[in-house]
């Protein structure tokens, strides 16, 4: 982490769990868990359907809600979207785009990822864009190309004005859901990467200000490690985020 240039960000991606019901009963065991976290924001990226309660219970305290996804028009005959305006009038500040089960199961490309987060950012969302590795990919060594070319993709056409309000994760996909996550040194060499990509595109000033969180079985009993990596500024967390004393746990990491 790196204080002094970017925000240090811990977001939980619910994924498709907890029904509205369920996110108040797991809303009000997190709250009083972590209402002395002040060093970093605290993001809850919750299903479309829990949007409206997550703001409710949260609206007195530092967290901020979050979506999973968008569609990438800004409007028309796409039956069952939400799109990037309608998230925007509800109050959200953050949209997960590219997850690597999205780009899996739903067959989105490096192009698509594109085309949502300009229109994310156009419409005053800050996108946290998902670039990830396969395990066949890592083992022929071509993790930081891979990586180099989704950070590309997704920042095509991105003005430097906007440019710090992208914020990028990186997942190696054989992390997420596995229980086994990246070391400090695989996470703080990939986040080094992106920002050399990204200080080559924009310059180094714009390359600082840009968060680049972890995400990957990110857990209590590894977070202390993986946040203390200078190019590590935060994390996503997919299981441990369901579970409000490791969330909290998570969140008490970034604030050392
Ligand atoms: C994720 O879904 O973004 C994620 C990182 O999941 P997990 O923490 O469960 O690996």
């Amino acid at each position: 982490m790196n204080r002094r240039y970017r925000k240090t960000i811990i977001a939980g991606n619910w994924k498709m769990n907890k029904s509205p019901s369920e996110a108040r009963e797991l809303i009000d065991a997190l709250k009083p868990l972590i209402a002395k976290a002040k060093w970093c924001e605290v993001v809850l990226c919750v299903p479309f359907v829990d949007i409206a309660i997550a703001q409710r219970l949260l609206k007195d305290s530092r967290i901020t809600v979050g979506a999973q996804n968008m569609h990438h028009e800004p409007s028309g005959a796409y039956t069952g979207e939400v799109s990037a305006a309608m998230l925007k009038d509800i109050g959200v500040k953050y949209v997960i785009l590219g997850h690597s089960e999205r780009r899996a199961y739903c067959g989105e490309t490096d192009a698509l990822v594109n085309k949502k987060a300009l229109l994310a950012l156009q419409t005053g969302l800050r996108p946290i864009v998902c670039v990830g590795e396969s395990l066949e990919q890592r083992d022929q060594e071509l993790t930081l190309d891979v990586i180099t070319l989704q950070v590309k993709a997704a920042l095509a056409g991105v003005p430097v004005e906007k440019l710090r309000q992208v914020v990028f994760a990186y997942e190696p996909i054989w992390a997420i859901g596995t229980g086994r996550t990246a070391t400090a040194e695989q996470a703080a060499e990939v986040g080094t990467s992106i920002r050399a990509t990204i200080r080559k595109l924009y310059g180094a000033r714009a390359a600082r200000s840009v968060t680049i969180q972890y995400g990957g079985s990110m857990n209590p009993g590894n977070a202390v490690e993986l946040l203390a990596q200078l190019d590590v500024d935060g994390g996503l967390i997919g299981g441990a985020a369901l579970k409000a004393a490791d969330f909290a746990a998570i969140i008490q990491a970034a604030n050392q």
